[in-house]
C-alpha cells in the first residue's frame, strides 16, 4: 500500500520524544491525537500576523480573521457533504454538541413520558446529558443493549422503538469496543418511526469518511483534537430544518438579531447557536488539521489503521489469559483487553516507565464495564502516524510487564 508513515510521523515532532529515556510509543490517540506541524504552523501564523475578534469589526485584522474562521465552516461542510454551511455550528467539543441538542432539542420536543433511546455503549457524554433533560421534563431514558461481541441486534432496537421514543443517540464508533455501529440501519429504522437520530461521532470522524446527507442523519456530534486539530473546538452537525426549530442554547453577543430590554430576536442558524466569541485560534488552525486529513486521504489512513489493529489483534491473542472486549465483525481505532489477575492499572503504570502511553479505567463508559461486570481495561488505541514498529514495542513491553506481574 502507497502509504508514507515516514513523511506522515515526521509531521509530528512530538513523536521523536525520549520518555523516561524511552523513545514515545503513543497508543492513547482515541482520547485525544497529537498535533501536525501544520496545524502549530498555522496557529502562530494567525497570533503574528492577522488576529483580531470575529464578526464585529470592519477593520483588516478583523476581517482576515472573519473570513479564516468563516472558511473553516464551509471546510467542516465539504468534509462530511453536510447541504449547507448553516448546518455547521461550532462548539468546545463532541460533549458541548450533544448538550446543545439535548439542551435545545429536549426543551422544545421533549414531554413527560416521552422516551429517549441510548446505547449501552455509549459515552459519559452521550448519556448524561440526556439524563439531565429527562429529568426536567420527566421523560425516560431507554437502554439500547449490546451482544457479547458488543454489537447492537437490530430487532433488539425495533422492539424498543415506540409512539413515545422521541431521539435515538449512539456512538458511531464506541470508545472502549472499537465497535463500528451500522448506523446507516438504526436511522433507516429510526426514520421510519419518525424519530430522529444523534450520531457521536467523536471516534469516527478520524477513521471513516463521513457523509451526512447520504446517512440522512438529523444529528452528528465530533471533536477537533481527535483529529489532529487543537482543543477546545467541536462540531455539531444539525439538519437545517431542526436547527431551525431548536431555541437557543446559550445567550450573549452574535446570536441575536435585535436586542431591546422588553424583547430580543435571534440570529439566523448557525450564529444563533454560538453565543460569545468562539475559540478563534482552533477553528482557524482545525482547517489546517483537515487540510492534512485530506492531503493524505481518509480511505488511506483508515486502511493503514485497519491494518494496524489486525495485526495488534493477532499480536495480543498470542498472549496467554489476555481477553479482548470487543470483538464485533467491524471494528475501528481501538482495542480493549484485561489479562487474568493483573490489574489494569498496573499494567498502565508499567508500560509509562517504559515509554509507552495507553489507556486504563473506564474510559468515560461505566455502563461497558457493568455489562462486562469489569473494573476497567487497558485500551491502545491509533492514529495516521502509529507504526508497526510501534505495535511491535508495545507488545515485547507487554509481555515483559506480564512476567513482572504474574503471581
Ligand atoms: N464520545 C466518545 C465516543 C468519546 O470517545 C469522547 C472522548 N473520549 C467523547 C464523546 C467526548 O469528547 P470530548 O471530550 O472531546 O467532548
Amino acid at each position: 500500500m502507497n502509504y508514507d508513515i515516514q513523511k506522515i510521523r515526521s509531521w509530528f515532532p512530538v513523536l521523536e520524544q525520549k520518555i523516561y529515556n524511552r523513545p514515545l510509543i503513543y497508543l492513547d490517540s482515541a482520547a485525544s491525537s497529537q498535533k501536525p506541524l501544520q496545524v502549530l504552523m498555522k496557529e502562530d501564523e494567525l497570533y503574528k500576523s492577522f488576529y483580531g475578534n470575529i464578526h464585529r469589526a470592519a477593520h483588516f485584522m478583523a476581517d482576515k480573521t472573519t473570513l479564516e474562521f468563516e472558511a473553516v465552516r464551509t471546510q467542516v461542510q465539504k468534509f462530511i457533504n453536510a447541504k449547507s454551511r448553516d448546518e455547521i455550528i461550532f462548539t468546545k467539543g463532541t460533549t458541548d454538541s450533544i448538550n446543545l441538542v439535548a439542551h435545545s432539542f429536549g426543551e422544545r420536543y421533549l414531554n413527560e413520558d416521552d422516551e429517549i433511546i441510548v446505547s449501552e455503549m455509549e459515552h459519559h457524554s452521550n448519556i448524561v446529558p440526556w439524563q439531565l433533560i429527562a429529568g426536567r421534563k420527566r421523560a425516560k431514558i431507554v437502554k439500547l443493549p449490546f451482544t457479547e461481541t458488543g454489537e447492537i441486534e437490530f430487532d433488539v432496537f425495533q422492539k424498543l422503538i415506540s409512539p413515545k421514543t422521541k431521539l435515538v443517540a449512539i456512538a458511531h464508533v464506541s470508545n472502549v469496543l472499537g465497535t463500528i455501529n451500522k448506523i446507516e440501519e438504526i436511522i433507516k429504522i429510526a426514520h421510519k418511526n419518525n424519530v430522529p437520530v444523534l450520531i457521536d461521532g467523536a471516534q469516527a470522524i478520524q477513521h471513516i469518511p463521513i457523509n451526512v446527507q447520504k446517512l440522512d442523519v438529523d444529528f452528528y456530534a465530533f471533536s477537533a483534537h481527535k483529529m489532529y486539530g487543537p482543543n477546545g473546538v467541536g462540531i455539531l452537525y444539525g439538519k437545517e430544518k431542526w436547527l431551525n426549530e431548536m431555541p437557543p442554547y446559550q445567550g450573549g453577543g452574535e446570536m441575536i438579531s435585535e436586542v431591546t430590554f422588553e424583547k430580543t430576536t435571534f440570529n439566523d442558524i448557525p450564529y444563533k447557536f454560538e453565543a460569545g466569541t468562539p475559540n478563534i485560534t482552533s477553528v482557524i488552525s482545525f482547517g489546517a488539521a483537515i487540510n492534512v486529513i485530506e492531503e493524505i486521504g481518509l480511505n488511506k489512513i483508515a486502511a493503514w489503521e485497519q491494518k494496524i489493529m489486525h495485526y495488534t489483534t493477532i499480536k495480543l491473542k498470542e498472549i496467554p489469559n489476555l481477553k479482548i472486549y470487543g470483538e464485533a465483525s467491524e471494528k475501528s481505532g481501538v482495542i480493549s483487553f484485561n489479562i487474568d489477575k493483573i490489574h489494569p492499572y498496573d499494567i498502565g503504570a508499567l508500560l509509562d516507565k517504559m515509554g509507552i502511553a495507553v489507556r486504563t479505567g473506564t474510559h468515560c463508559a461505566s455502563p461497558v464495564m457493568q455489562h462486562f461486570n469489569i473494573h476497567g481495561t487497558v485500551r491502545v488505541s491509533f492514529g495516521m502516524y502509529t507504526s508497526i514498529e510501534d505495535i511491535n514495542s508495545f507488545i515485547e513491553a507487554l509481555k515483559k510487564v506480564v512476567n513482572m506481574l504474574k503471581t
